[in-house]
């Protein structure tokens, strides 16, 4: 199967005109750092004229849905709600309603929804108090403290060893379920060095406790799961945009919607040209359809 091709001329049209909807990964696509990519918030303008949706899938555990919101508007994409934006973190939540305080959640046996331990910050705390769950920590009358019945591993920039021993003293308890928000391994700092991402805690976890997480995020389908609950997308007539070819690209194949990669973020052209070259199977999940330099490239395959 050929992929990789640049997306322009009469291709735009081509791929762009049969789509109801676009999801967007954020970080590298729409936004580096604090400013937005050129031409990225006429380009969502330009889709809202033109009747698609644009949803937004982030891996990104840092920040609360509403921050997220705040964040679109700053960076001047108007328009944008909360409920088009699917991060890890309130998929995360999502998740963990599901489980712990779902139908089956009362089988545990034990009194009252089960407690999330947390290694994250306050966006994705916030993102789970609202989803109704009690997080490990937090406003407990010692007497009827439930017990811990997860443990999440977000982007803890306060990780520490203590945290560490904690969290593997919880999943000792074979009931207790062990929860990653995303894989991502690093993200890139504007600078051009680089800091560590959720996956690296994770691996620490894992090894430590001997558990293996579940991941919610990219390339895992849990959140296109969401975004179909809530939007009803029809995959066949869904494009996938990121920047991250082991995210983003992947998680578009395994939703069978078609992909774009952006060189404006992480991956470059040349490591996916890289796997499509490749003899290996898994490499060629990794292709992408199509590639642009920037998604205001896109532009010119919307109508006026
Ligand atoms: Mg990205």
């Amino acid at each position: 199967m050929a992929g990789c091709r640049r997306l322009s001329g009469a291709g735009l049209r081509e791929v762009l005109g049969p789509a109801q909807g676009v999801l967007f990964d954020c970080d590298g696509v729409l936004w580096a750092g604090e400013r937005a990519v050129p031409g990225a918030p006429e380009l969502l303008e330009r889709l809202r004229r033109s009747g698609k949706a644009a949803l937004f899938v982030s891996n990104n555990s840092r920040r609360s849905v509403a921050e997220l919101e705040r964040r679109f508007a700053r960076l001047g994409f108007r328009g944008v709600r909360a409920e088009h934006v699917f991060s890890s973190a309130l998929c995360s939540a999502l998740l963990l309603r599901q489980r712990l305080l779902g139908a089956a959640a009362g089988a545990a046996g034990d009194a009252g929804p089960g407690r999330v331990f947390v290694l994250g910050g306050e966006g994705l705390r916030g993102e789970l108090r609202a989803a109704g769950l009690r997080l490990a920590g937090e406003e407990e009358e010692a007497e009827e403290e439930a017990a811990v019945r997860a443990v999440l591993v977000g982007y803890d920039d306060q990780f520490t060893f203590a945290k560490l021993a904690q969290a593997c003293a919880y999943l000792r308890d074979p009931r207790c379920l062990l929860v990653a928000t995303d894989p991502d391994p690093w993200h890139p700092l504007s600078d051009g060095q680089r800091t560590p991402g959720t996956g690296s805690l994770t691996a620490a976890v894992e090894t430590a406790s001997g558990r293996k997480a579940l991941v919610v995020g990219k390339p895992n389908t849990y959140m296109f799961d969401c975004i179909v609950e809530r939007f009803g997308v029809d995959p066949s007539r869904t494009l996938m945009v990121g920047d991250r070819l082991e995210t983003d690209i992947l998680f578009g194949k395994n939703c069978g919607l078609a992909t774009v990669l952006t060189l404006t973020g992480v991956s470059r052209l040349e490591e996916a040209q890289a796997y499509m070259a490749s003899d290996s199977p898994a490499a060629k999940d990794l292709v992408p359809n199509y590639y642009v330099d920037s998604i205001a490239d896109l532009i010119p395959g919307l109508d006026d």
